[in-house]
Protein backbone atom coordinates (compact mmCIF):
# COMPACT_ATOMS: atom_id res chain seq x y z
CA UNK A 1 0.00 0.00 0.00
CA UNK A 2 1.84 3.11 -1.02
CA UNK A 3 1.98 6.23 1.40
CA UNK A 4 -0.95 8.54 0.95
CA UNK A 5 -1.32 12.39 1.88
CA UNK A 6 -4.58 11.58 3.48
CA UNK A 7 -3.94 8.77 5.84
CA UNK A 8 -4.84 8.98 9.31
CA UNK A 9 -1.06 9.45 11.13
CA UNK A 10 -1.02 9.71 14.99
CA UNK A 11 2.23 11.53 16.75
CA UNK A 12 3.35 10.99 20.01
CA UNK A 13 6.38 12.37 21.08
CA UNK A 14 8.57 11.85 18.04
CA UNK A 15 6.69 9.09 17.05
CA UNK A 16 4.26 8.66 14.16
CA UNK A 17 1.90 6.08 14.00
CA UNK A 18 -0.53 4.69 10.91
CA UNK A 19 -3.81 3.64 11.07
CA UNK A 20 -4.50 0.29 9.36
CA UNK A 21 -8.61 -0.47 9.11
CA UNK A 22 -10.33 -3.44 7.81
CA UNK A 23 -14.19 -3.96 7.62
CA UNK A 24 -16.63 -6.79 8.28
CA UNK A 25 -19.92 -5.39 6.76
CA UNK A 26 -23.05 -7.05 8.08
CA UNK A 27 -25.17 -6.43 5.11
CA UNK A 28 -29.32 -7.89 5.09
CA UNK A 29 -29.98 -9.28 2.37
CA UNK A 30 -33.48 -7.60 0.60
CA UNK A 31 -35.78 -10.75 0.32
CA UNK A 32 -39.22 -11.48 1.44
CA UNK A 33 -37.95 -14.34 3.18
CA UNK A 34 -35.32 -15.72 5.41
CA UNK A 35 -31.98 -17.71 4.56
CA UNK A 36 -33.81 -20.96 5.65
CA UNK A 37 -37.65 -20.78 6.21
CA UNK A 38 -40.46 -18.78 4.11
CA UNK A 39 -41.06 -16.35 7.42
CA UNK A 40 -41.18 -12.45 6.34
CA UNK A 41 -38.99 -10.28 7.16
CA UNK A 42 -40.05 -6.91 7.57
CA UNK A 43 -38.81 -4.40 9.56
CA UNK A 44 -40.95 -3.19 12.49
CA UNK A 45 -43.19 -5.89 12.94
CA UNK A 46 -44.76 -6.89 16.11
CA UNK A 47 -42.31 -9.39 18.08
CA UNK A 48 -42.15 -13.01 17.84
CA UNK A 49 -44.84 -12.88 15.00
CA UNK A 50 -42.66 -13.35 11.76
CA UNK A 51 -40.99 -17.05 13.18
CA UNK A 52 -41.61 -20.04 11.89
CA UNK A 53 -40.89 -23.50 13.68
CA UNK A 54 -37.38 -23.30 11.77
CA UNK A 55 -36.59 -19.96 13.01
CA UNK A 56 -37.42 -20.73 16.55
CA UNK A 57 -35.21 -23.84 16.02
CA UNK A 58 -37.57 -26.57 17.28
CA UNK A 59 -36.30 -30.25 17.58
CA UNK A 60 -36.70 -32.29 14.05
CA UNK A 61 -37.10 -28.95 12.20
CA UNK A 62 -34.93 -28.69 8.61
CA UNK A 63 -33.79 -25.54 6.88
CA UNK A 64 -34.08 -25.68 3.20
CA UNK A 65 -32.37 -23.02 0.95
CA UNK A 66 -33.82 -19.98 -0.42
CA UNK A 67 -32.60 -19.61 -3.73
CA UNK A 68 -33.24 -16.15 -3.94
CA UNK A 69 -30.93 -15.13 -0.69
CA UNK A 70 -28.17 -17.25 -3.27
CA UNK A 71 -28.90 -14.92 -6.34
CA UNK A 72 -28.78 -12.02 -4.38
CA UNK A 73 -25.48 -12.81 -2.74
CA UNK A 74 -24.20 -14.01 -5.96
CA UNK A 75 -25.47 -10.70 -7.34
CA UNK A 76 -23.45 -8.59 -4.93
CA UNK A 77 -19.89 -10.42 -5.54
CA UNK A 78 -20.48 -10.00 -9.22
CA UNK A 79 -21.08 -6.19 -8.10
CA UNK A 80 -17.48 -6.25 -5.67
CA UNK A 81 -15.75 -7.62 -9.29
CA UNK A 82 -15.35 -11.11 -7.12
CA UNK A 83 -14.74 -14.55 -7.51
CA UNK A 84 -18.12 -16.31 -7.78
CA UNK A 85 -17.27 -19.96 -6.00
CA UNK A 86 -19.20 -22.48 -7.84
CA UNK A 87 -19.44 -24.71 -4.49
CA UNK A 88 -19.66 -23.47 -1.13
CA UNK A 89 -20.43 -24.66 2.77
CA UNK A 90 -22.32 -24.25 4.96
CA UNK A 91 -21.08 -24.73 8.80
CA UNK A 92 -22.59 -24.65 12.14
CA UNK A 93 -20.63 -21.82 14.49
CA UNK A 94 -21.53 -22.64 17.27
CA UNK A 95 -22.05 -20.27 20.51
CA UNK A 96 -24.86 -19.56 23.14
CA UNK A 97 -26.69 -16.70 23.42
CA UNK A 98 -30.63 -16.21 24.50
CA UNK A 99 -31.73 -14.69 21.20
CA UNK A 100 -30.42 -17.96 19.04
CA UNK A 101 -32.37 -21.03 19.67
CA UNK A 102 -30.38 -23.06 18.05
CA UNK A 103 -27.35 -23.02 19.89
CA UNK A 104 -25.31 -21.99 16.51
CA UNK A 105 -25.64 -19.54 13.59
CA UNK A 106 -25.81 -20.87 9.91
CA UNK A 107 -22.51 -19.50 8.20
CA UNK A 108 -20.00 -20.12 5.46
CA UNK A 109 -16.56 -20.70 6.71
CA UNK A 110 -13.93 -21.89 4.87
CA UNK A 111 -15.72 -22.09 1.74
CA UNK A 112 -17.90 -18.91 1.05
CA UNK A 113 -19.99 -18.23 -1.86
CA UNK A 114 -17.72 -15.33 -2.68
CA UNK A 115 -13.75 -14.66 -2.76
CA UNK A 116 -11.89 -11.90 -3.68
CA UNK A 117 -12.96 -8.93 -5.29
CA UNK A 118 -12.48 -4.91 -5.17
CA UNK A 119 -14.07 -1.96 -4.40
CA UNK A 120 -12.99 1.35 -5.97
CA UNK A 121 -12.85 4.82 -3.94
CA UNK A 122 -13.32 8.07 -5.13
CA UNK A 123 -11.19 10.21 -2.52
CA UNK A 124 -10.51 13.56 -2.95
CA UNK A 125 -6.87 12.72 -4.21
CA UNK A 126 -8.02 10.27 -6.84
CA UNK A 127 -9.17 6.50 -7.00
CA UNK A 128 -8.17 4.19 -4.28
CA UNK A 129 -8.86 0.14 -4.55
CA UNK A 130 -9.85 -1.70 -1.91
CA UNK A 131 -9.56 -5.63 -1.37
CA UNK A 132 -12.30 -7.39 -0.57
CA UNK A 133 -10.88 -10.86 1.06
CA UNK A 134 -14.39 -12.19 0.76
CA UNK A 135 -18.88 -12.50 1.08
CA UNK A 136 -20.24 -15.37 2.87
CA UNK A 137 -24.17 -16.21 3.50
CA UNK A 138 -25.01 -16.21 7.16
CA UNK A 139 -28.10 -15.85 9.48
CA UNK A 140 -28.77 -12.96 11.59
CA UNK A 141 -29.31 -13.65 15.34
CA UNK A 142 -32.52 -12.63 17.37
CA UNK A 143 -32.59 -9.40 19.16
CA UNK A 144 -32.21 -9.23 23.22
CA UNK A 145 -34.58 -6.66 24.70
CA UNK A 146 -33.04 -5.03 28.12
CA UNK A 147 -34.44 -2.07 28.62
CA UNK A 148 -38.15 -2.74 28.68
CA UNK A 149 -38.81 -4.41 31.97
CA UNK A 150 -35.82 -4.09 34.81
CA UNK A 151 -35.26 -7.77 36.05
CA UNK A 152 -36.36 -9.63 32.65
CA UNK A 153 -34.75 -9.72 28.59
CA UNK A 154 -37.20 -10.42 26.16
CA UNK A 155 -36.55 -12.18 22.98
CA UNK A 156 -37.75 -11.54 19.87
CA UNK A 157 -37.09 -13.91 17.09
CA UNK A 158 -38.32 -11.63 14.18
CA UNK A 159 -34.73 -11.81 13.49
CA UNK A 160 -33.65 -14.71 13.91
CA UNK A 161 -32.88 -16.45 10.76
CA UNK A 162 -32.78 -13.44 8.48
CA UNK A 163 -29.91 -14.10 5.66
CA UNK A 164 -26.40 -11.62 5.99
CA UNK A 165 -23.85 -11.49 3.94
CA UNK A 166 -20.97 -10.99 5.17
CA UNK A 167 -18.41 -8.78 3.31
CA UNK A 168 -15.17 -9.01 4.23
CA UNK A 169 -12.13 -6.40 3.59
CA UNK A 170 -8.59 -6.65 3.34
CA UNK A 171 -6.92 -4.51 6.17
CA UNK A 172 -6.47 -1.70 3.33
CA UNK A 173 -8.44 1.78 4.86
CA UNK A 174 -6.44 4.40 6.19
CA UNK A 175 -8.88 6.70 7.40
CA UNK A 176 -11.92 7.61 8.89
CA UNK A 177 -13.10 9.37 5.65
CA UNK A 178 -11.80 6.54 3.79
CA UNK A 179 -14.15 4.24 6.15
CA UNK A 180 -16.96 6.56 4.85
CA UNK A 181 -16.69 6.54 1.27
CA UNK A 182 -16.02 2.99 1.59
CA UNK A 183 -19.75 2.38 3.33
CA UNK A 184 -21.11 4.61 1.07
CA UNK A 185 -19.96 3.06 -1.86
CA UNK A 186 -20.87 -0.75 -1.05
CA UNK A 187 -24.23 0.81 0.04
CA UNK A 188 -24.48 2.64 -3.19
CA UNK A 189 -23.78 -0.71 -5.47
CA UNK A 190 -25.49 -2.69 -3.28
CA UNK A 191 -28.84 -0.52 -3.81
CA UNK A 192 -28.14 -0.04 -7.35
CA UNK A 193 -28.39 -4.21 -7.86
CA UNK A 194 -31.37 -4.02 -4.81
CA UNK A 195 -29.73 -6.63 -3.10
CA UNK A 196 -29.51 -4.76 0.58
CA UNK A 197 -31.44 -1.33 1.02
CA UNK A 198 -28.60 0.16 3.11
CA UNK A 199 -30.80 1.42 5.93
CA UNK A 200 -28.57 1.64 8.53
CA UNK A 201 -31.34 3.14 11.33
CA UNK A 202 -33.05 -0.67 10.68
CA UNK A 203 -29.97 -2.07 10.93
CA UNK A 204 -29.39 -3.57 7.69
CA UNK A 205 -26.16 -2.38 7.25
CA UNK A 206 -23.81 -2.63 9.95
CA UNK A 207 -20.21 -3.12 10.75
CA UNK A 208 -17.57 -5.01 13.23
CA UNK A 209 -14.31 -2.91 13.08
CA UNK A 210 -11.06 -4.11 12.80
CA UNK A 211 -8.39 -0.99 13.97
CA UNK A 212 -4.27 -1.70 14.19
CA UNK A 213 -1.45 0.93 14.56
CA UNK A 214 2.02 0.57 13.02
CA UNK A 215 5.05 3.08 13.29
CA UNK A 216 5.27 4.98 10.11
CA UNK A 217 7.50 2.72 7.21
CA UNK A 218 7.19 -0.32 9.27
CA UNK A 219 5.80 -2.93 6.62
CA UNK A 220 4.64 -5.69 9.95
CA UNK A 221 0.43 -5.28 10.17
CA UNK A 222 0.00 -4.48 13.78
CA UNK A 223 -2.03 -6.57 16.50
CA UNK A 224 -6.04 -5.93 15.83
CA UNK A 225 -8.90 -4.97 17.90
CA UNK A 226 -11.94 -5.88 16.32
CA UNK A 227 -15.03 -3.22 17.53
CA UNK A 228 -18.27 -5.32 17.06
CA UNK A 229 -22.10 -4.67 15.59
CA UNK A 230 -21.48 -0.91 14.82
CA UNK A 231 -24.39 0.45 13.28
CA UNK A 232 -23.85 3.98 11.65
CA UNK A 233 -20.77 5.65 9.82
CA UNK A 234 -20.51 8.17 12.94
CA UNK A 235 -20.01 5.77 15.31
CA UNK A 236 -17.45 3.41 13.40
CA UNK A 237 -15.45 6.98 12.86
CA UNK A 238 -15.81 7.58 16.39
CA UNK A 239 -14.80 3.84 17.38
CA UNK A 240 -11.54 4.26 15.16
CA UNK A 241 -10.48 7.22 16.40
CA UNK A 242 -10.89 6.52 19.93
CA UNK A 243 -9.20 2.51 19.29
CA UNK A 244 -6.64 4.30 17.56
CA UNK A 245 -5.58 6.93 20.04
CA UNK A 246 -5.81 4.11 22.43
CA UNK A 247 -3.85 1.47 21.18
CA UNK A 248 -0.99 3.96 20.38
CA UNK A 249 -0.94 4.97 23.92
CA UNK A 250 -0.14 1.60 25.09
CA UNK A 251 2.59 1.38 22.66
CA UNK A 252 4.32 4.90 23.81
CA UNK A 253 4.04 3.88 27.23
CA UNK A 254 6.12 0.14 26.69
CA UNK A 255 2.96 -1.83 26.47
CA UNK A 256 1.30 -4.55 23.59
CA UNK A 257 -1.67 -4.57 22.48
CA UNK A 258 -3.81 -7.80 22.64
CA UNK A 259 -5.55 -8.81 20.18
CA UNK A 260 -9.33 -8.73 21.38
CA UNK A 261 -13.08 -8.21 21.08
CA UNK A 262 -14.27 -4.54 22.03
CA UNK A 263 -17.66 -2.69 22.02
CA UNK A 264 -17.78 0.87 21.44
CA UNK A 265 -19.91 2.64 24.03
CA UNK A 266 -21.68 5.45 22.22
CA UNK A 267 -22.81 7.43 25.14
CA UNK A 268 -19.24 7.40 26.83
CA UNK A 269 -17.61 7.62 23.10
CA UNK A 270 -15.20 4.72 24.23
CA UNK A 271 -14.51 1.29 23.09
CA UNK A 272 -13.95 -1.25 25.71
CA UNK A 273 -12.90 -5.06 26.36
CA UNK A 274 -15.94 -7.09 25.77
CA UNK A 275 -13.44 -10.76 25.47
CA UNK A 276 -10.31 -11.81 24.38
CA UNK A 277 -9.96 -12.68 20.70
CA UNK A 278 -11.68 -16.32 20.33
CA UNK A 279 -10.28 -18.22 17.77
CA UNK A 280 -11.72 -19.96 15.10
CA UNK A 281 -11.79 -23.09 16.97
CA UNK A 282 -13.55 -22.07 19.93
CA UNK A 283 -16.43 -22.11 17.87
CA UNK A 284 -16.15 -25.23 16.90
CA UNK A 285 -16.85 -24.90 12.88
CA UNK A 286 -18.33 -27.97 11.18
CA UNK A 287 -20.35 -28.51 8.20
CA UNK A 288 -23.89 -28.44 8.67
CA UNK A 289 -24.65 -32.25 8.20
CA UNK A 290 -28.42 -30.81 7.57
CA UNK A 291 -27.31 -29.02 4.07
CA UNK A 292 -25.83 -30.26 1.31
CA UNK A 293 -22.85 -28.33 -0.13
CA UNK A 294 -24.29 -25.40 -2.37
CA UNK A 295 -23.21 -25.98 -5.98
CA UNK A 296 -23.75 -23.45 -8.59
CA UNK A 297 -23.94 -23.61 -12.22
CA UNK A 298 -22.53 -22.09 -15.08
CA UNK A 299 -25.84 -21.09 -16.13
CA UNK A 300 -26.98 -19.63 -12.84
CA UNK A 301 -24.27 -17.55 -12.52
CA UNK A 302 -23.90 -16.74 -15.91
CA UNK A 303 -27.64 -15.60 -16.23
CA UNK A 304 -27.28 -13.48 -13.40
CA UNK A 305 -24.28 -11.83 -14.41
CA UNK A 306 -26.66 -10.79 -17.98
CA UNK A 307 -28.57 -9.03 -15.64
CA UNK A 308 -26.45 -6.82 -13.92
CA UNK A 309 -27.30 -3.47 -14.46
CA UNK A 310 -24.89 -0.95 -14.84
CA UNK A 311 -23.02 0.04 -11.92
CA UNK A 312 -21.52 2.98 -10.59
CA UNK A 313 -18.51 3.46 -11.78
CA UNK A 314 -19.31 2.37 -15.00
CA UNK A 315 -21.97 4.81 -15.24
CA UNK A 316 -19.74 7.67 -14.07
CA UNK A 317 -17.56 6.23 -17.24
CA UNK A 318 -19.88 6.59 -19.18
CA UNK A 319 -21.48 10.30 -17.97
CA UNK A 320 -17.67 11.51 -18.28
CA UNK A 321 -17.31 10.21 -21.84
CA UNK A 322 -20.71 10.64 -23.39
CA UNK A 323 -21.76 13.89 -21.45
CA UNK A 324 -18.36 15.53 -20.74
CA UNK A 325 -18.75 16.05 -17.21
CA UNK A 326 -15.70 16.31 -14.50
CA UNK A 327 -15.27 13.56 -11.92
CA UNK A 328 -16.93 15.47 -9.84
CA UNK A 329 -19.86 16.08 -10.86
CA UNK A 330 -20.27 12.47 -12.37
CA UNK A 331 -19.17 11.36 -8.61
CA UNK A 332 -22.10 13.27 -7.14
CA UNK A 333 -24.59 12.04 -10.01
CA UNK A 334 -24.02 8.42 -9.72
CA UNK A 335 -23.74 7.78 -5.92
CA UNK A 336 -27.30 7.13 -5.87
CA UNK A 337 -29.25 5.18 -8.36
CA UNK A 338 -32.48 7.68 -8.39
CA UNK A 339 -29.91 10.64 -8.63
CA UNK A 340 -28.28 9.28 -11.72
CA UNK A 341 -32.19 8.09 -13.18
CA UNK A 342 -33.56 11.78 -12.51
CA UNK A 343 -30.50 13.05 -13.87
CA UNK A 344 -30.65 10.65 -17.05
CA UNK A 345 -34.66 12.06 -17.51
CA UNK A 346 -33.65 15.71 -17.04
CA UNK A 347 -30.79 15.65 -19.62
CA UNK A 348 -33.10 13.38 -22.66
CA UNK A 349 -34.11 17.24 -23.95
CA UNK A 350 -31.98 19.65 -23.22
CA UNK A 351 -28.40 21.17 -22.35
CA UNK A 352 -26.20 18.79 -19.77
CA UNK A 353 -24.08 21.33 -18.29
CA UNK A 354 -27.19 23.49 -17.73
CA UNK A 355 -29.28 20.82 -16.17
CA UNK A 356 -26.27 19.38 -14.19
CA UNK A 357 -26.13 22.67 -12.78
CA UNK A 358 -29.45 23.12 -11.80
CA UNK A 359 -29.50 19.41 -10.54
CA UNK A 360 -26.55 19.32 -8.30
CA UNK A 361 -27.19 23.09 -7.05
CA UNK A 362 -31.12 24.46 -6.95
CA UNK A 363 -32.71 21.04 -6.61
CA UNK A 364 -30.44 19.68 -4.48
CA UNK A 365 -30.55 22.53 -2.12
CA UNK A 366 -34.41 22.56 -2.47
CA UNK A 367 -33.86 18.50 -1.35
CA UNK A 368 -31.66 19.34 1.45
CA UNK A 369 -33.73 22.07 2.63
CA UNK A 370 -37.07 20.06 3.11
CA UNK A 371 -34.96 16.82 3.94
CA UNK A 372 -36.50 14.83 0.76
CA UNK A 373 -35.31 12.08 -1.46
CA UNK A 374 -34.80 12.81 -4.55
CA UNK A 375 -37.37 10.23 -5.80
CA UNK A 376 -39.84 12.87 -3.84
CA UNK A 377 -38.61 15.65 -5.68
CA UNK A 378 -41.37 18.53 -5.54
CA UNK A 379 -40.35 19.26 -9.09
CA UNK A 380 -40.48 16.00 -11.80
CA UNK A 381 -37.73 15.70 -13.65
CA UNK A 382 -39.83 16.58 -17.53
CA UNK A 383 -40.56 20.22 -15.44
CA UNK A 384 -36.96 20.91 -14.42
CA UNK A 385 -35.65 19.69 -18.04
CA UNK A 386 -38.30 22.00 -19.83
CA UNK A 387 -37.06 25.04 -17.49
CA UNK A 388 -33.44 24.45 -18.13
CA UNK A 389 -34.19 24.35 -21.72
CA UNK A 390 -36.39 27.64 -21.63
CA UNK A 391 -33.38 28.85 -20.25
CA UNK A 392 -30.74 27.20 -22.79
CA UNK A 393 -33.18 28.87 -25.66
CA UNK A 394 -32.90 32.29 -23.72
CA UNK A 395 -36.92 32.86 -23.26
CA UNK A 396 -35.80 33.25 -19.67
CA UNK A 397 -32.98 34.42 -17.88
CA UNK A 398 -31.19 32.39 -15.11
CA UNK A 399 -32.66 34.80 -12.74
CA UNK A 400 -36.28 34.79 -14.14
CA UNK A 401 -35.54 30.89 -14.09
CA UNK A 402 -34.56 31.00 -10.09
CA UNK A 403 -38.21 32.38 -9.31
CA UNK A 404 -39.99 30.33 -11.35
CA UNK A 405 -38.05 27.28 -10.27
CA UNK A 406 -39.22 28.50 -6.48
CA UNK A 407 -42.81 28.81 -8.03
CA UNK A 408 -42.61 25.00 -9.28
CA UNK A 409 -41.40 24.05 -6.38
CA UNK A 410 -44.73 24.64 -4.68
CA UNK A 411 -46.59 22.30 -7.65
CA UNK A 412 -44.80 21.30 -10.00
CA UNK A 413 -46.51 23.10 -12.50
CA UNK A 414 -45.20 23.09 -16.04
CA UNK A 415 -42.81 25.97 -16.01
CA UNK A 416 -43.36 26.85 -19.71
CA UNK A 417 -47.51 28.25 -18.27
CA UNK A 418 -45.83 29.61 -15.25
CA UNK A 419 -43.88 32.18 -17.82
CA UNK A 420 -47.12 32.43 -19.84
CA UNK A 421 -49.50 33.26 -16.82
CA UNK A 422 -47.02 35.60 -15.28
CA UNK A 423 -45.90 37.23 -18.52
CA UNK A 424 -42.10 36.35 -17.60
CA UNK A 425 -40.81 35.89 -21.24
CA UNK A 426 -37.72 37.40 -21.82
CA UNK A 427 -37.41 40.64 -23.82
CA UNK A 428 -35.17 39.78 -26.81
CA UNK A 429 -36.70 42.31 -29.36
CA UNK A 430 -33.63 44.76 -30.12
CA UNK A 431 -36.89 47.75 -31.21
CA UNK A 432 -38.76 47.08 -27.25
CA UNK A 433 -34.65 46.96 -25.91
CA UNK A 434 -33.77 50.28 -28.13
CA UNK A 435 -36.74 52.08 -26.27
CA UNK A 436 -36.04 50.52 -23.04
CA UNK A 437 -31.91 51.51 -23.54
CA UNK A 438 -33.25 55.01 -24.56
CA UNK A 439 -35.00 55.62 -21.43
CA UNK A 440 -32.02 54.92 -19.27
CA UNK A 441 -29.94 56.92 -20.89
CA UNK A 442 -32.35 59.65 -21.35
CA UNK A 443 -32.58 59.52 -17.35
CA UNK A 444 -29.30 59.82 -16.60
CA UNK A 445 -27.65 62.33 -18.32
CA UNK A 446 -24.41 62.90 -15.96
CA UNK A 447 -23.55 59.30 -15.75
CA UNK A 448 -23.40 59.56 -19.57
CA UNK A 449 -21.64 61.90 -19.96
CA UNK A 450 -19.21 60.63 -16.77
CA UNK A 451 -18.80 57.11 -18.75
CA UNK A 452 -17.57 59.41 -22.04
CA UNK A 453 -14.85 60.91 -20.26
CA UNK A 454 -13.53 57.48 -19.05
CA UNK A 455 -15.53 55.89 -16.34
CA UNK A 456 -15.81 52.89 -17.60
CA UNK A 457 -17.04 51.18 -14.78
CA UNK A 458 -20.72 52.75 -14.92
CA UNK A 459 -21.26 50.29 -17.80
CA UNK A 460 -22.44 47.99 -15.35
CA UNK A 461 -24.84 50.45 -14.07
CA UNK A 462 -26.33 51.20 -17.02
CA UNK A 463 -27.27 47.75 -17.36
CA UNK A 464 -28.58 47.40 -14.55
CA UNK A 465 -30.99 49.61 -15.02
CA UNK A 466 -31.98 48.47 -17.98
CA UNK A 467 -33.18 45.38 -16.01
CA UNK A 468 -34.52 46.61 -13.59
CA UNK A 469 -36.18 49.05 -15.77
CA UNK A 470 -37.74 45.85 -17.58
CA UNK A 471 -38.46 43.71 -14.56
CA UNK A 472 -35.39 41.30 -14.99
CA UNK A 473 -37.12 40.17 -18.36
CA UNK A 474 -34.75 41.77 -20.65
CA UNK A 475 -32.07 39.91 -22.56
CA UNK A 476 -29.00 40.56 -20.75
CA UNK A 477 -26.79 39.78 -23.57
CA UNK A 478 -28.83 41.89 -25.85
CA UNK A 479 -28.86 44.96 -23.33
CA UNK A 480 -24.81 44.52 -22.95
CA UNK A 481 -24.66 44.80 -27.18
CA UNK A 482 -27.31 47.15 -27.83
CA UNK A 483 -25.90 49.33 -24.84
CA UNK A 484 -22.51 49.61 -26.23
CA UNK A 485 -23.20 50.84 -29.70
CA UNK A 486 -25.46 53.73 -28.04
CA UNK A 487 -22.53 54.51 -26.39
CA UNK A 488 -19.96 54.73 -28.09
P1 LIG B 1 -12.47 -12.75 12.28
O1 LIG B 1 -13.61 -13.64 11.98
O2 LIG B 1 -11.45 -13.30 13.18
O3 LIG B 1 -12.92 -11.39 12.66
P2 LIG B 1 -12.20 -12.17 9.53
O4 LIG B 1 -11.28 -12.77 8.53
O5 LIG B 1 -13.66 -12.41 9.40
O6 LIG B 1 -11.66 -12.60 10.93
O7 LIG B 1 -11.99 -10.61 9.51
C1 LIG B 1 -10.81 -10.02 9.81
C2 LIG B 1 -10.93 -8.55 9.50
O8 LIG B 1 -9.88 -7.88 10.15
C3 LIG B 1 -10.77 -8.24 8.02
O9 LIG B 1 -11.65 -7.22 7.67
C4 LIG B 1 -9.34 -7.76 7.91
O10 LIG B 1 -9.17 -6.82 6.89
C5 LIG B 1 -9.12 -7.11 9.23
N1 LIG B 1 -7.73 -7.15 9.68
C6 LIG B 1 -6.90 -8.20 9.69
N2 LIG B 1 -5.70 -7.85 10.19
C7 LIG B 1 -5.79 -6.54 10.54
C8 LIG B 1 -4.89 -5.61 11.13
N3 LIG B 1 -3.67 -5.96 11.51
N4 LIG B 1 -5.33 -4.36 11.34
C9 LIG B 1 -6.57 -3.99 11.00
N5 LIG B 1 -7.45 -4.82 10.43
C10 LIG B 1 -7.08 -6.09 10.21
MG1 LIG C 1 -15.33 -11.90 11.77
Amino acid sequence: MSKNKSNYLIKRNNNEYEVVIGLEVHAQVLSKSKLFSESPTKFGSEPNTQVSLVDAAFPGMLPVINEFCIKQAVKTGIGLKAKINKKSIFDRKNYFYADLPQGYQISQYKSPIVGEGSVVLDLPSGEKTVGIERLHLEQDAGKSIHDIDPQNTFVDLNRSGVALMEIVSKPDLRSLEEVNIYIKKLRSIMRYLGTCDGNMQEGSLRADVNVSVRKMGSTNLGTRCEIKNVNSIKFMQMAIDYEANRQVDIVENGGKIDQETRLFDTKKNETRSMRSKEDAHDYRYFPDPDLLPLVLTDEFINDLKKNIPELPDEKKKRFIEKFKLSSYEANILVSDIETSKYFEEVIKNTDVKLATNWITGELFALLNERNLDITESPISAINLSKLVDLIKKGTISGKIAKSVFEMMAEDDKDPQKIIEEKNLKQESDPKELEKLIDKVINENPDKVKEFKLGKEKLFGFFVGQAMKISGGKANPQLVNELLKKKLK
